[in-house]
């Protein structure tokens, strides 16, 4: 038998995070979940993932801000399943204000939490993935790493960011085995985007519905949200021998939003 591998999920308590990790449980992975989650949610999570694979599944609370927690996250992942195969950098925030009231501690919180935590996670976790000559990094990045939408400065430039991020560490690890992706979705239904569009109502004096049809829906071509499992399965693609080659790039899912 194949060996089973492992797949690290930030971020994975609830929304995307979440439905990747449920994806890669169906083939069958050991599956270390992440977030800012309460117990009770957090064992919750375990128990609905735990269903979905013959693998462990088990919860790691390290916060994204915290360069030394994410470390101890990729050494207790690989102490206690021998190797991190996949590592999926999902865990994010959003703000949206104005860049002139944009306050100080969110930009910083966003920047670390949307971008630098990827930096620690994949620096701790390459030197094992090339030590084993395998590898599958799949960072979430956004249709804000490809464009831009006024009022948010910190999660636009951190999405950027990783893009750049992405590219920079397809190349120095091509000849190792390891590929490196990001996927961009365009708004799907999470409690992430929820919040956003209670925030866009108040910044632009609209009431909720008209934020969604006027604001989201008319970003998105399709006029639809896009599903958590769709963009579960372009990640768990991602892990699959048929992806071997992809590496360095982005894989767009966002109803024809970016190609406005
Ligand atoms: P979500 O709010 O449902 O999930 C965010 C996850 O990140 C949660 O598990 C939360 O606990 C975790 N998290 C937040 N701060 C953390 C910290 N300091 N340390 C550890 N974990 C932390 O949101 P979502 O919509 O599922 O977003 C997931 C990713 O998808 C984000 O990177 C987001 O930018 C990206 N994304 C979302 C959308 C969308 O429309 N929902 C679109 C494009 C990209």
């Amino acid at each position: 038998m194949e060996k089973r591998h492992t797949a690290i999920i930030t971020g994975s308590t609830s929304g995307i995070g979440l439905g990747i990790a449920k994806a890669l449980a169906r083939s069958d992975m050991n599956i270390v979940l992440n977030g800012l989650a309460k117990d009770d949610d957090a064992a919750k999570a375990v128990a609905e993932v735990q269903k979905l694979t013959k693998g462990k599944v088990v919860f790691n609370g390290a916060d994204m801000t915290k360069p030394k927690e994410i470390a101890d996250l990729v050494q207790s992942t690989e102490k206690e399943f021998g190797a991190v195969d996949v590592l999926v950098n999902n865990a994010g925030i959003q703000h949206v204000s104005k860049i002139e009231e944009f306050p100080i501690e969110k930009w910083d919180a966003i920047i670390a939490i949307n971008l630098t935590s990827a930096f620690h996670t994949i620096r701790a976790a390459l030197p094992g993935m090339k030590k084993r000559g395998f590898g599958r990094i799949i960072n979430i990045a956004s249709a804000h790493g490809l464009v831009a939408s006024p009022y948010k400065s910190a999660y636009v430039a951190a999405k950027h960011g990783i893009l750049g991020l992405t590219k920079t560490v397809a190349l120095e690890t091509a000849e190792d085995g390891i590929t490196i992706n990001a996927i961009c979705p365009g708004y799907v239904e999470t409690p992430l985007v929820e919040g956003q569009i209670a925030d866009t109502a108040r910044e632009r004096g609209m009431t909720e519905d008209e934020v969604k049809e006027n604001v989201i829906l008319k970003a998105q071509p399709t006029k639809e949200f896009v599903s958590v499992e769709e963009v579960a399965d372009i990640a768990l693609f991602l892990t699959t021998p048929s992806a071997r080659s992809i590496t360095g790039t982005s894989i767009s899912v966002d109803g024809g939003w970016t190609a406005q």
